[in-house]
């Protein structure tokens, strides 16, 4: 599996920075956003360092969409029933700090649209 060790994201995967855990199998991790924008706030990420988005080639296919049905698995056993956003910081435009592929997911609060 791609290992970056200068990736913070990577240092959680391999236990060297301690994560409040959420989720976890062969693949994927999630874990408490310590920085949290809402109530829930919880971050999806592949073990693989994928730097962003874009860089997830066709045979990743099936890997984001497990992202996303366990970003929704989450939401159901944090039980936020009205609603919840999942989000992808592409690059610098979209704010993204953090070069390892994750989703965001946020919800227990109202979010605005347009985001800013
Ligand atoms: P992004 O701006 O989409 O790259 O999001 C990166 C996210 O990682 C931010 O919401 C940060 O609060 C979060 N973050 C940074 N360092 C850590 C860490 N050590 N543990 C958990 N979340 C982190
Ligand atoms: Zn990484």
């Amino acid at each position: 599996m791609q290992r970056d060790p200068e990736c913070l994201f990577c240092r959680i995967v391999s236990g060297e920075i301690p994560c409040e855990k959420v989720y976890e199998d062969a693949d994927i991790l999630a874990f408490a956003d310590i920085h949290p924008q809402a109530p829930v706030h919880v971050l999806i990420i592949p073990k693989e360092h994928i730097p962003t988005v874009a860089d997830a080639a066709a045979d990743k296919t099936l890997l984001l969409g497990r992202l996303i049905q366990i970003a929704n698995s989450i939401a159901k056993e944090q039980e936020l029933i009205f609603g919840y956003r999942l989000v992808i910081n592409c690059r610098k435009d979209a704010g993204q700090e953090v070069f390892h592929l994750h989703v965001h997911l946020l919800g227990g609060r109202k979010f605005a649209w347009p985001p800013g």
